[in-house]
C-alpha cells in the first residue's frame, strides 16, 4: 500500500536514479514508493517519508543526492553509528563523509574542505553541529543538493526517542528555503507524523507512507511456563544457531543474568545496559555489529538506529509496554528482507507486573488512560487466537485481507474452550477471599490446600475452597493470566499482586457472558516448522554458505568495517542458490554494484568456483580435529563453522565410510536403541523431521543426520 498526495513528471532524472540503483547499489529494481519520492525529491520537492524498518529509507535520500547537483546532508542522531554508513557507502563507491565529535580537527577541516569543493556526495552531521553558526556558514558557502532528516520522530516530544536539538531544525525552512528537505522515520502512528510535520514546517511535503507489514518476520509469542531461559536457549539452539540476534530483557539485572547464562551455554552471548562502563558496552555494539553470529542481550535502549541488516531474530523475555514498542523492537530482525524470528516469551507474572506498574503510575489521568489503552492492546495480541499479523496491521490502521500463514497462530492455530465455569470459580475465589489475596494463594484456595495461611485466615471454609481440583496449578495460573489480561482482574495498588474484581467481571460471574480462553499449547505438540533463512539450502550448499560467509569475514576484519557492508547475506544466498561463474553472472546478482563486483568479485568467484574440492577438505579438516579429541563444539568454535555443518562434515564421513559413527557421536547404546527404534518406525530413507518429534526434539538433526546415514549402510536382512 502507498499513498501519495502530490504526483510528479517523472522525467529522464528517474532514468538516472535507476541507472545508480542498478550500477552503483547493484539492485534491479525500486521498491515502490521508492521512485516516487526519489523522483519528488530530484524535482525539488519536499518530503515526509514513513517506511517501516528494511523498507529502504536510505536509498530514498542518496540516490536524489548523487542525481541533483551538490551534497546531500543527512541529519542523524546517532553519531556511533556515522562511521558504519558511511564506511557502507564508501563500499558502493559513494562519495561520503561524516561530521561529528568524533573526528579531530584536522580531519574536519578536511572534511569541510570536500563539502567546499563538491567533493561530496552526502555528509552525515549530527543536529547539534549543523546548526552552529560555523557549518550553517559553512552550507551558505556550499552547494546543497538536499537535506534528509533521519529518524524524524526524534523531533516528537511525546516520543521515547526526544532529543531536544531536532526542535531547532525548522530554522533549515528558514535558512536554505529553496532547497528540499525530507524527513524520514519508522514511526508510524498519526500524532507522531502530525507533531514531525508541524515542527520541522513540512505543511507542503508530499506525504509518503509504505504498509507497515514486515512479512519477512514470523511473530511467535509463547507462554512462559516457569523456564523462560531453557525455552530461549531452545530457540536459539534449534534456529538461529549461528546468527546474530537481540535478546530484550526488562531490568539490567536480567540482563546480566541472562547473557551468562546463555554464554555458559556456549551461545556468543553480550550484555548491553546502561550500568555498563561505556566502553565495554560500546565494545559489546562493536562486536555485534562487525562479527557474525554474536548474540546482544540488552534492555530496550538498545537498537534505535542500529543499521545491521542481518539481525536473524529478536527476542523478548518481557512484555513490551506497548504495540508499538513491540512493533521497532521486533523490527530490528530481518531489514534485509530474508526470513526472521520475533519471538517473545510471556506469562502471568509479565501481566501482573505491567498491570501494576500502570496502576501506581504517577500520570495524569489523561495519560494513565493512554498508557492502560496500549497496555491492552499488547496484552489483547498477547493472548489473541487469530492472525497475529492482521492484529498488529490492524492496530496502525493498516488492514490486511488474509491471515499471514507466517505467525505462531496461523501455523498452529490455539485451541480454544469455553472457560465460563472456570472462570467464575476463578473469580469467585477472588471474591470469597476478600480480593486481597495473590494468584498462588487463590489457586491453594481452589485446590483445596489446608496449609497454615489458609486455616489462619479460615479459608478452607469458604465456598471455594476445593472446587477447583479439576484442573491443575499450572491450568489455573493459564486461567487467571487471560482474566487479568482481559481485564476481568484488576491488580492491587500496593504492589503485593492481590487481585480485585472489576466492573467487566460481573457479568461473568452472573453468567451472562460466555468466556471462551486459549488453552496452555502443550510442549510436545509443537510445532516445528522452521524458519531458519538458511533452512532450504542442501549440505552441499550450506559448506558454500559457510565459505561464503567466511571469506566474506575475512575482507570486512581487513577492512575493519562490519561484515554486511561487504555484502549482505541475502546477497550471498543468492550467490549460493545461482552459482554465478563469471563476472557478468556475479553482477547480476542483488546487492552487486561495479565498485564491489572489481573490489571482490575474483575473491568470492573462486570460492564459487571451487565448492566441491573445499567440501572433501573441509571435512577431512572436521574429520582430523576430531582425531585429536576434540569435542564437536570446539571443532567449530575454532573452525567458525556451524555446529550443523560440522554434523553434516561427519555424515558426509561416515557415509564415504572414512569415519565410524562411534567415532564421531559420544553416544551411549541404549540412547542409540532408542533413536533406532524410532526410525523403525518411519524408516531410515524419509525425512528426519517425523524421527525428530517422535524424540521429543531431544536429539540434534545433525545427530539423526549421522545415525540414519550409518543406518543406512547396515546391510538389511
Ligand atoms: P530502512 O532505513 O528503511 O530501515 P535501509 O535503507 O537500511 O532500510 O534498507 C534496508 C535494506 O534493503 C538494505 O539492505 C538495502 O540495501 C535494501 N534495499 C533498499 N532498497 C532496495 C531495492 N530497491 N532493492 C533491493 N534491496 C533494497
Ligand atoms: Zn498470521
Amino acid at each position: 500500500m502507498s499513498r501519495m498526495t502530490e504526483t510528479t513528471s517523472q522525467a529522464p532524472q528517474l532514468e538516472q536514479a535507476r541507472e545508480l540503483l542498478q550500477h552503483i547499489f547493484g539492485y534491479a529494481d525500486f521498491r515502490p514508493p521508492q521512485d516516487q519520492i526519489i523522483g519528488h525529491l530530484i524535482n525539488g520537492g519536499d518530503a515526509l517519508v514513513l517506511m517501516p524498518t528494511g523498507g529502504g529509507k536510505s536509498l530514498c535520500y542518496q540516490i536524489p543526492a548523487m542525481v541533483r547537483q551538490g551534497t546531500g546532508i543527512v541529519i542523524s542522531p546517532l553519531i556511533a553509528l556515522m562511521q558504519d554508513q558511511v564506511d557502507g557507502l564508501r563500499q558502493f563507491g559513494v562519495r561520503a563523509a561524516f561530521l561529528n565529535s568524533a573526528l579531530d580537527p584536522v580531519e574536519a577541516n578536511g572534511v569541510e574542505q570536500q563539502l567546499l569543493q563538491g567533493e561530496l556526495d552526502l555528509l552525515y552531521v549530527a543536529p547539534e553541529r549543523l546548526l552552529m553558526p560555523r557549518m550553517l556558514n559553512l552550507l551558505q558557502q556550499s552547494r546543497i543538493a538536499l537535506f534528509a532528516i533521519d529518524e524524524a520522530h526524534c523531533v516528537s516530544q511525546w516520543g521515547h526517542d526526544f532529543r531536544p536539538e531536532y526542535i531547532q531544525l525548522s530554522q533549515l525552512h528558514e535558512q536554505f528555503p529553496t532547497i528540499p528537505r525530507v524527513a524520514l522515520t519508522a514511526t508510524a502512528d498519526t500524532p507522531t507524523r502530525r507533531e514531525i510535520v508541524e515542527r520541522l514546517a513540512l505543511q507542503e511535503a508530499g506525504e509518503f507512507i509504505a504498509g507497515f507489514d514486515r512479512p519477512n518476520i514470523r511473530y511467535q509469542i509463547t507462554e512462559n511456563d516457569g523456564n523462560a531461559k531453557e525455552r530461549l536457549l531452545r530457540f536459539i539452539q534449534d534456529e538461529h544457531p549461528t546468527d546474530a540476534g537481540i535478546v530484550y530483557c526488562l531490568s539490567r539485572k536480567r540482563v546480566d543474568e541472562v547473557a551468562g547464562w546463555l554464554q555458559s551455554r556456549n551461545i556468543k552471548a553480550l550484555p548491553y545496559h546502561a550500568g555498563m562502563n561505556n566502553q565495554t558496552r560500546q565494545q559489546h555494539q562493536e562486536r555485534f555489529l562487525r562479527e557474525d553470529s554474536v548474540v546482544i542481550v540488552a534492555t530496550i535502549a538498545f537498537g534505535m538506529g542500529i543499521d545491521k541488516p542481518d539481525v536473524r531474530f529478536v527476542a523478548h523475555l518481557n512484555l513490551p509496554k506497548s504495540v508499538e514498542a513491540y512493533y521497532q523492537e521486533t523490527g530490528r530482525a530481518g531489514r534485509d528482507g530474508q526470513p526472521a524470528n520475533a519471538w517473545m516469551i510471556y506469562g502471568l507474572q509479565d501481566v501482573i507486573t505491567l498491570r501494576q506498574m500502570q496502576a501506581s503510575s504517577e500520570a495524569d489521568e489523561n495519560h494513565k488512560r493512554v498508557e492502560r489503552h496500549k497496555l491492552d492492546a499488547m496484552l489483547a495480541l498477547c493472548e489473541i487466537t487469530s492472525c497475529r499479523r492482521q492484529a498488529l496491521l490492524g492496530y496502525f490502521d493498516d488492514p490486511l485481507e488474509q491471515p499471514c500463514g507466517n505467525c505462531d497462530t496461523c501455523l498452529q492455530t490455539p485451541e480454544t474452550w469455553d472457560a465460563t465455569v472456570a472462570a467464575q470459580k476463578a473469580l469467585s475465589c477472588v471474591h470469597r477471599t476478600g480480593q486481597r489475596f495473590g494468584v498462588n494463594y487463590l489457586i491453594d484456595v481452589l485446590l483445596g490446600k489446608e496449609n497454615e495461611r489458609i486455616t489462619q485466615f479460615g479459608h478452607h471454609r469458604v465456598s471455594t475452597h476445593g472446587i477447583g481440583s479439576d484442573l491443575n496449578a499450572s491450568e489455573w495460573r493459564t486461567i487467571y493470566r487471560q482474566l487479568i489480561a482481559h481485564g476481568l482482574l484488576a491488580v492491587d495498588l500496593e504492589g503485593f499482586g492481590g487481585l480485585r474484581l472489576t466492573q467487566a467481571s460481573r457479568s461473568v460471574l452472573r453468567g451472562e457472558t460466555q468466556l471462551m480462553l486459549r488453552k496452555a499449547r502443550k510442549m510436545k505438540a509443537k510445532s516445528r516448522r522452521k524458519s531458519r533463512h538458511d533452512a532450504h539450502i542442501s549440505d552441499t550448499d550450506r559448506n558454500l554458505w559457510d565459505a561464503l560467509r567466511k571469506l566474506r569475514l575475512e575482507l570486512a576484519e581487513a577492512q575493519g568495517v562490519p561484515a554486511y557492508v561487504i555484502f549482505h547475506d541475502a546477497t550471498l544466498m543468492e550467490m549460493v542458490e545461482k552459482h554465478p561463474q563469471n563476472n557478468q553472472q556475479l553482477a547480476m546478482i542483488s546487492g552487486v554494484g561495479e565498485r564491489k563486483l572489481e573490489a571482490y568479485g575474483e575473491a568470492f568467484l573462486r570460492c564459487l568456483q571451487a565448492p566441491a574440492i573445499r567440501s572433501s577438505d573441509t571435512v577431512e579438516e572436521t574429520a582430523q580435529h576430531l582425531e585429536r579429541g576434540l569435542d564437536l563444539e570446539s571443532i567449530a568454535k575454532e573452525r567458525n563453522l556451524s555446529l550443523a555443518t560440522i554434523y553434516n562434515h561427519l555424515a558426509i564421513a561416515i557415509e564415504e565410510q572414512r569415519l565410524s559413527l562411534k567415532k564421531a557421536i559420544p553416544i551411549q547404546q541404549d540412547q542409540l536403541r532408542i533413536i533406532h527404534f524410532a526410525f523403525e518406525q518411519y524408516g531410515t530413507d524419509g525425512k528426519l523431521k517425523p524421527v525428530y518429534d517422535a524424540l521429543d526434539g531431544e536429539y540434534d538433526y545433525g545427530i539423526l543426520r549421522c545415525i540414519q546415514v550409518a543406518l543406512g549402510q547396515e546391510t538389511p536382512d
